[in-house]
């Protein structure tokens, strides 16, 4: 599979968009734009924005649009996306989808696949309190049996990792509550564009990207590229 798609992940937290972008990324040969772990990078900078930025992050709580949008363009704008790229995490409000399908206008390119993996709530609470995230790499790992009196070290650098802030049980509900509120409305509307594919993130990893792969494969540009 090698079309020049540009595609975005969503979903709510714990669905698995991160592992499937780094997946498609290998398997696609495209650039991922992760808005999560940009956003987060940005927060261990000690500067005013890291703040800032970390006072919504760390509780769960939704970036203003025209920052994340800000910082989104900055990144689109490093790459050459009529070769295609995979957006993890970002378009998550209307703005934000409008804001990027003006941008993709401008460069004569439209956003093809809006991928939503979905999950039951129940699931997303029992992923969230077993992931552990690095602080050097940002990889995650699942670590149920995992003691919090003793400190755990990251399989693929060998950084500390540890619990997110966000990622704690009790800022779950708030997090779900803003992905009803403001990611659904968005993905009425790529819904109604024909753009939006529900596929369900349970199962194993090797599953769901099995599922986006089969998508994918269903929706290659109808015309050939000529190359
Ligand atoms: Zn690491």
């Amino acid at each position: 599979m090698t079309a020049n798609l540009r595609i975005a992940l969503c979903g709510p937290a714990g669905a698995g968009k991160s592992t499937q972008a780094q997946l498609l990324q290998q398997q696609l040969h495209l650039p991922v734009i992760a808005a999560g772990n940009l956003f987060r990078q940005i927060t261990m900078n000690q500067t005013g924005l890291g703040q800032f930025m970390a006072s919504y992050i760390d509780h769960g709580r939704l970036l203003p649009s025209d920052l994340c949008n800000r910082l989104i363009m900055e990144e689109l704008a490093k790459l050459d996306v009529t070769v295609g790229c995979i957006l993890d995490g970002y378009p998550r409000t209307i703005e934000q989808a409008i804001t990027l399908e003006d941008e993709m206008d401008k460069q004569s390119v439209t956003l093809d696949q809006v991928l939503c993996l979905t999950i039951p709530d129940v699931e997303a609470y029992q992923r969230l309190s077993a992931r552990y995230t690095c602080r050097d790499c940002q990889r995650t790992q699942d670590l149920p049996q995992a003691n919090p009196a003793v400190q755990h070290f990251c399989q693929h650098c060998g950084d500390k990792i540890h619990q997110r802030e966000d990622d704690q049980p009790h800022k779950m509900e708030g997090r779900l509550r803003i992905y009803r509120e403001h990611t659904e409305q968005m993905l009425e509307l790529y819904q109604g564009q024909g753009r939006l594919t529900e596929i369900s993130g349970l199962g194993t990893i090797d599953e769901v990207n099995q599922r986006i792969r089969a998508i994918l494969q269903a929706h290659q540009p109808a015309t050939p590229v000529l190359q």
